[in-house]
This record gives structure tokens, C-alpha cells and sequence, in this order.
């Protein structure tokens, strides 16, 4: 082709192209329009319902150019308002979300400056505020700074980098692997099984320890579980300690888990998902020996409300973590493996990735710690008022709760399983408030969350005044 053709056919598509390249007024028309759907949809948090439930339509790629107003106006009523919603204080569901401004601010920048975060020779500044981020965590868990961390999508991609580390570092392989033992409470976070599964470890024995009233890890159960194993030629491998689990918010004895842990030179493994930001709060006692786990897992999307998409890993042995995600690890010495730790993509599956970093870097910065303790002291506040104003309406509830998760059912002289269950599809089809269910000690239960910064006094008033509108619409 003569260059003549060539710079004909590249105008040509340039005609075409250039659109993705947005002009600087094309820009500041878009931004208005989102920054103004921003606002209204904050503003209305305090208002709308928590949950609502749609058969979404209209969302499929036709492959043609539509404008942005239009498309906002198919977000809200297709995704925003549809399902439980993610960023109001009314999710008290499962593990509510957050949802800061000041985060979304940051994905918006990392999303424009697109620096590449695996490796930190193509990004010194992004990398190196991954690692500060990293390193703040290490802080704030008492973790040495000779760990080594990872920022991952979440709790569930964490706990498979920690577990392949404990895997790889006891060596848990062919005929090992089926003599092998993980010790965990039945309330254990599903997770766990999910990630052994993934690893390899499917057949790999799995010992529920008994629990106490408050569903915590007894400690002795756990010791004669161990010795048990041991006298009969098993290998104890790992344990599983939660510092908040999912269903209950209990904080399991952490610090005599160690001990136990250490005994038998088994890997420690913390999951500290959905409780582990409380360490910075007045319930801190609780996390005592958390500093002694092998490996831990921590959801900034969970207890920081940082939007979803964002969780930890800290792990103390580094070539272990090395060994499964680079493999010339073995063979390195110190310093160069200082500097191999350097880049995230040494310590985690990922190579391209976002630059997750900025969505928690910049809201620490802009606004301190001091109002992300304060609000989770909130939380432990406002468990225990819903608590008494639940007990004064005639509901049993759940033991005293480590956290700021509980749980409760209405009395009902008969049927009360079905019942209760009555009473949460009664709450669900209200919507005003996010609530869900469980079954603890085989007895149907309804569960409460608290744990978004947006969630306050009035969210939790809210949910007591549903909670008894659905009890008369059901007892009438
Ligand atoms: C949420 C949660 C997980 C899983 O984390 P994701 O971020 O949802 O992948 C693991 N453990 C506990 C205790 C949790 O609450």
C-alpha cells in the first residue's frame, strides 16, 4: 500500500476513533452530569429504601452509541435501585458495605492516571503507596514489618494467598495432603472450604471444634482434637481462628489458639475480615495474640467502608509467600528479596492490576483515623441500644456479642421456626431496611450488621420500627 492509501485510510479512522479520546468539553459535560447523579443519589440515601427487587431490564450491549444522560437514568433504576443497596446505611444485612466519597474520588484518579501496580519499576509512586498502605496495616495489627502483604479484591483472594503460603510452607503435597489436618469452628466464614478446595486441598481432613455459648473455639477442644490426631499418626497442619465471624461476631480466643498453634508447629491462620478494624477501638483486648497468627486476612470493604473491592493479606513468612507466586524465590537472598516484595505481583497471582492502594491511601490521608474508629465505636454503641429496644418488644437475642453482629427471634408459642421466617419475608418485602437470616443451633434466626459509616441512630430506629410494623402485618 502506498503511504498516500495508508494516511487516507488512517484519517478515515481517526474519524471514527477520536470520539474515545473525550474532549475537554465533551469532559466537563460528563463530569457534570455524574457529579450531579452523585449528589442527588447521596443525598437521597437517608430516604430510600434499603432493598427492593427487580428482574433488571435493558442492560444488554446493543453496540451502538448512546447518550451518558440516558445510561444514568437506566443505572439508577436498573442497578442502584435494585437489590440491597450496597452503599446506604439501611444494609444491615450478611456484612453491610460502605461506600466513601472520598474513595470513589480515588478510583477516579487511579482509573485516569492508569499506573501499572505489579511491578514497581513501571510505577515507583503507585507502587510505593501500595506498599505504604501495606505497611500501615502491618501498624495497625502489630504485624512485623518483615511480613509481607498484599492489596487484593477482597477477603476470598486474600485467604488463597495465605493458604497456598501455609500449604507450600509445610509442604502439603501427594500422599500428605489426605493425612493432613485444618482445624476450624463451624463458623468459619465458607470461604475457607472454597479456598482449600481451589489450592488443592480438597481431601485434606477438615475437624470442627466445639464451640462455647458465645460461638468461640474452645480452647481444650481444640488441644485434645490436636492430641487426638497426633497419637494416630495424623499431621495437624493449620488452624483457623476468626476475629469476628460472619454469622455471629464472635472473636474466637486468639492469643490461646496461638498456643496451641505454636505446640504443634502448626500454621496459624487469622480471618479477620469483617471484625478486624475493631483492633482499633475499644474492644482491642479481644484481638490480643492476633499479632501471633501466621497469616491474616482484613476487608478495608467491610470495617474501613471503603467500596467493595478491596481487601488484605498479611503474611510473616516471606519466602513461603515467595515460593508460590515466584519461583526463583528460593534461591534469593535477602536483599534481593526485599526488593522481590517490593512489587505486588510477587506476592500475589495478579501482574496487571488495579491500583487499589489510592482508595483507601486517600481517605486516610483527607480525613485522619480519629472518624473511622469513631464510627465503628458508634457500632458497638448502637448494637447494644437495638439490643435493649429489641428485648423491651418481647424478641430474644442472641448472647452479648463480641462485635457489632447479633442476632434475634421473636417467641412465637408455636411453629416459631416458620414463624420467624415469616417475620423476615415480611421485613424483606417492607424493604426500608436490610436485614437476613441464619440458622444458629439449628434454630431459625434473623441477623443484624452493623458496621457502614453511613449507618446511625436513626438507621437503627428505622429498623426497629420495621421490624415491629412486620411483626403486627404477620401476627394480624
Ligand atoms: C466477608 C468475609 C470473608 C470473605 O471476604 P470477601 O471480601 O467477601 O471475599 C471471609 N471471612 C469473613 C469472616 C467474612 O466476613
Amino acid at each position: 500500500m502506498e503511504n498516500i492509501e495508508l494516511l487516507k485510510q488512517l484519517e478515515e479512522l481517526h474519524k471514527i476513533s477520536g470520539c474515545l479520546e473525550v474532549n475537554r468539553e465533551g469532559r466537563e459535560e460528563m463530569l457534570a452530569l455524574v457529579s450531579g447523579y452523585s449528589n442527588d443519589f447521596i443525598d437521597s440515601l437517608t430516604s430510600i429504601p434499603g432493598f427492593d427487587q427487580q428482574k433488571p431490564e435493558g442492560l444488554a450491549i446493543n453496540d451502538c452509541a448512546q447518550p451518558l444522560g440516558d445510561l444514568l437514568k437506566l443505572y439508577h433504576s436498573q442497578v442502584a435501585m435494585n437489590g440491597i443497596n450496597g452503599a446506604s446505611g439501611t444494609h444491615l444485612g450478611y456484612i453491610p458495605g460502605g461506600g466513601l466519597f472520598t474513595s470513589a474520588l480515588a478510583d477516579y484518579l487511579a482509573a485516569i492516571t492508569n499506573p501499572h501496580t505489579g511491578v514497581y519499576y513501571a510505577s515507583p509512586g503507585a507502587v510505593t503507596i501500595e506498599n505504604e498502605v501495606v505497611e500501615w496495616l502491618k501498624r495497625v495489627f502489630n504485624f512485623p514489618s518483615s511480613s509481607v502483604g498484599n492489596l487484593t479484591s477482597g477477603g476470598s483472594i486474600s485467604m488463597l494467598i495465605a493458604f497456598t503460603a501455609a500449604r507450600d510452607n509445610h509442604g502439603i503435597k501427594g500422599d500428605k495432603i489426605t493425612r493432613s489436618v485444618v482445624y476450624i469452628s463451624e463458623q468459619v466464614h465458607h470461604s475457607v472450604h472454597k479456598a482449600l478446595r481451589i489450592i488443592g486441598l480438597e481431601d485434606i481432613i477438615i475437624r470442627y471444634v466445639d464451640l462455647d455459648s458465645g460461638h468461640r473455639i474452645k480452647t481444650e477442644a481444640l488441644k485434645s482434637a490436636v492430641a487426638e490426631d497426633v497419637a494416630n499418626g495424623f499431621n495437624p497442619f493449620m488452624v483457623v481462628g476468626t476475629a469476628g465471624t460472619t454469622d455471629t461476631g464472635a472473636v474466637d480466643p486468639l492469643d490461646d489458639i496461638a498456643d496451641v498453634a505454636q505446640l504443634h508447629g502448626m500454621w496459624y491462620h487469622v480471618d479477620a475480615a469483617y471484625g478486624g478494624f475493631f483492633i482499633m477501638t475499644s474492644k482491642k483486648h479481644l484481638f490480643k495474640g492476633l499479632e501471633r497468627a501466621d497469616s491474616l486476612v482484613v476487608d478495608p470493604h467491610k470495617g474501613l467502608s471503603i467500596p467493595f473491592g478491596l481487601g488484605g493479606v498479611l503474611v510473616k513468612n516471606k519466602e513461603a509467600v515467595l515460593h508460590s507466586n515466584h519461583y526463583v524465590a528460593n534461591y534469593m537472598q535477602d536483599a534481593v528479596m526485599d526488593e522481590l516484595v517490593q512489587s505486588p505481583s510477587n506476592v500475589s497471582p495478579e501482574l496487571t492490576r488495579h491500583f487499589r492502594a489510592l482508595r483507601l491511601w486517600l481517605p486516610l490521608q483527607l480525613h485522619g483515623i480519629e472518624p473511622f474508629v469513631a464510627s465503628l465505636e458508634e457500632k458497638l454503641l448502637l448494637i447494644k441500644y437495638f439490643r435493649n429496644e429489641l428485648v423491651r418488644m418481647g424478641f430474644e437475642v442472641a448472647p452479648e456479642p463480641d462485635l457489632s453482629v447479633s442476632y434475634f427471634r421473636y417467641p412465637f408459642n408455636i411453629d416459631a421456626d416458620a414463624k420467624n421466617h415469616q417475620l423476615m419475608d415480611a421485613i424483606h418485602a417492607d424493604g426500608d431496611v436490610f436485614l437476613s437470616s441464619s440458622i444458629i443451633d439449628g434454630r431459625y434466626v434473623i441477623r443484624i450488621a452493623l458496621l457502614s459509616f453511613r449507618t446511625k441512630k436513626d438507621t437503627v430506629d428505622r429498623a426497629l420500627a420495621m421490624i415491629e410494623r412486620c411483626l403486627k402485618r404477620i401476627e394480624s
